[in-house]
């Protein structure tokens, strides 16, 4: 439905093996490209799993199976080190500065549907930067986390 390329960046780990045991989302504050040419730099030891644009583009920077260098210090499901057990899913763009566009959630969702089934994901397996290292990172803006997870419980189920 949306175009989808890819951009394999160096920055990953790829053992142990990712969990994938939910998601964590974010917006890179970066434009679309100037988050991919960040990404692919291997000193800038970032990486999100894929990255939506504006237009509903994803992009795909680590395979699912790999450790993409996200979320930092952070804390979920009573354990440190999201990086090793949540994918990272990005919004290019500042979600203070403007909100998520509908081809942006409908992108994400397209991406979450396949994996949702396959990892028996629920809502409660979904979170964002903010919520994993409160106080160091604010992405995304709460309102927007609100409208994104009213999708994802709408388009995917309760549970
Ligand atoms: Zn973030």
């Amino acid at each position: 439905m949306y175009p989808e390329i890819t951009r394999r960046s160096p920055n990953f780990a790829a053992t142990p093996a990712h969990e994938r045991l939910g998601v964590c989302f974010h917006h890179s504050a970066l434009a679309f490209d100037a988050t991919l040419a960040l990404m692919l730099r291997p000193e800038s030891q970032v990486s999100y799993h894929a990255l939506i644009a504006p237009d509903g583009t994803r992009c795909t920077l680590v395979a699912d199976e790999h450790i993409a260098w996200h979320a930092g210090a952070s804390e979920f499901l009573g354990r440190t080190r999201c990086n090793d057990f949540l994918l990272g899913l990005a919004f290019a763009g500042d979600t203070y500065a403007a909100p998520l566009t509908t081809a942006q959630i409908t992108s994400a969702l397209d991406w979450l549907a396949p994996r949702w089934a396959r990892h028996g994901w629920t809502p409660a397996r979904m979170t964002d930067h903010r919520q994993v290292a409160p106080g160091r990172k604010d992405d995304l803006n709460p309102v927007e986390w609100e409208r994104l997870q009213a999708a994802i419980v709408g388009q995917l189920g309760g549970g």
